[in-house]
């Protein structure tokens, strides 16, 4: 089998470069779950700064930011309200339901973001014996199933007042929150200012091998411990994985505009091979979907026919292939990318 080279399957297939495997090499470390860990004090502390939020604590994924976050905030029976194709939804393996014990209120937003209008309807009012009680309301920036889609800031505060007014907590799924950030002109701190808590994954677009550090207020974050140590996720000499986080925000956040501009060419090229089904207009970040039914091949049988040559989009539907972009993929690969999708497609 060919090595895949142009891998723009998931932006989680970056791999730890190699100023980032010294910085790992060189990390201080201790006990994580005594607090004696140098290295992981100091990501959280500077990812807490980053967020403007009072504490955070270093999580070995974002799917067990979100789970925890969850559980935290809210007990069983109570609602969660996000979009319909979160990935809190989608792709956690149930677990608002299996650990939280949480109802999902699902909203249909356009590209993953819904308004505050939509939200607004969704909350349970009046509050009583028949309902579950609305108690989180979730965004996640940018949407991924919503095609890397940046919630404006505006957009993101009036979902704020919806939460405020009905006295609901707010959670951010920041996956991709940097990727949002490169987007726009708006901080990091003032998107997570929005909501009471909020989470960065560093093993996607920040090119980490693993971990994510979820952030809010102290009283939140001294019960999220609690989660994490229940669910087995306190560790020993983390700093060799939050040392590559530190390494990330230093080195990894102003470069992802350019694995943007990769994905604005990616899509521009693809956009006009025959039969490819892609409006280049909607691509905002590192992420975007397109449809190949009309050139008579599925999704699928166009990654068979990519893989000879070290190439390879993630198939989410039967026509359905989606592209990001990342640390790992350089101009020249979203060229050659496009340049075989022309030979495939007969472009
Ligand atoms: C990848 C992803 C997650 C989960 O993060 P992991 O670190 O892979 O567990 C959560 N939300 C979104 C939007 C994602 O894309």
């Amino acid at each position: 089998m060919t090595a895949i080279r142009i891998d723009l399957f998931s932006d989680t297939k970056t791999r730890p470069s190699a100023g980032m495997r010294q910085a790992m090499a060189e990390a201080e470390v201790g006990d994580e779950q005594s607090g004696e860990d140098p290295t992981t004090l100091a990501l959280n502390e500077r990812v807490a700064d980053l967020l403007g939020k009072e504490a955070a604590v270093f999580l070995p994924s974002g799917t067990m930011c979100n789970e925890i976050a969850i559980a935290v905030h809210c007990r069983p029976g109570e609602e969660v309200i996000a979009d319909r194709t979160a990935h809190i939804i989608g792709f956690e393996g149930g677990g608002p339901a299996a650990i939280a014990g949480v109802m999902i209120n699902a909203v249909d937003g356009r590209r993953g973001m819904f308004s505050a209008e939509q939200a607004e309807a969704a909350v349970r009012t009046p509050a009583n014996r028949y309902f579950p009680r609305s108690k989180l309301i979730c965004v996640e920036q940018t949407s991924n199933l919503g095609g890397g889609a940046v919630w404006p800031l505006t957009q993101l505060q009036s979902i704020t007042e919806v939460g405020r007014k009905h006295g609901l907590a707010l959670h951010m799924d920041g996956a991709r929150l940097f990727n949002a950030v490169a987007a726009s002109n708006v901080t990091a701190k003032d998107m997570a200012d929005c909501v009471d808590t909020a989470w960065i994954d560093l093993s996607k677009g920040l090119g980490c091998p693993v971990g994510a550090v979820l952030a809010g207020p102290r009283d939140f974050i001294d019960e999220v411990w609690w989660w994490k140590q229940r669910m087995g996720g306190a560790l020993r000499q983390s700093g060799i994985l939050a040392a590559a986080g530190l390494y990330a925000l230093e080195h990894n956040v102003a470069r992802l505009a350019d694995d943007h501009a990769n994905a604005r060419i990616l899509a521009e090229g693809l956009a006009a091979l025959p039969g490819i089904a892609l409006d280049p207009a909607t691509v905002e970040t590192n992420l975007f979907y397109f449809d190949v039914a009309e050139t008579g091949l599925t999704a699928a049988q166009v990654n068979e026919k990519l893989a000879p040559n070290g190439i390879r989009f993630s198939a989410m539907g039967p026509t359905l292939l989606r592209a990001v972009t990342h640390l790992d993929v350089d101009e020249a690969g979203v060229r050659e990318a496009v340049k075989v999708m022309g030979d495939i497609v007969g472009g």
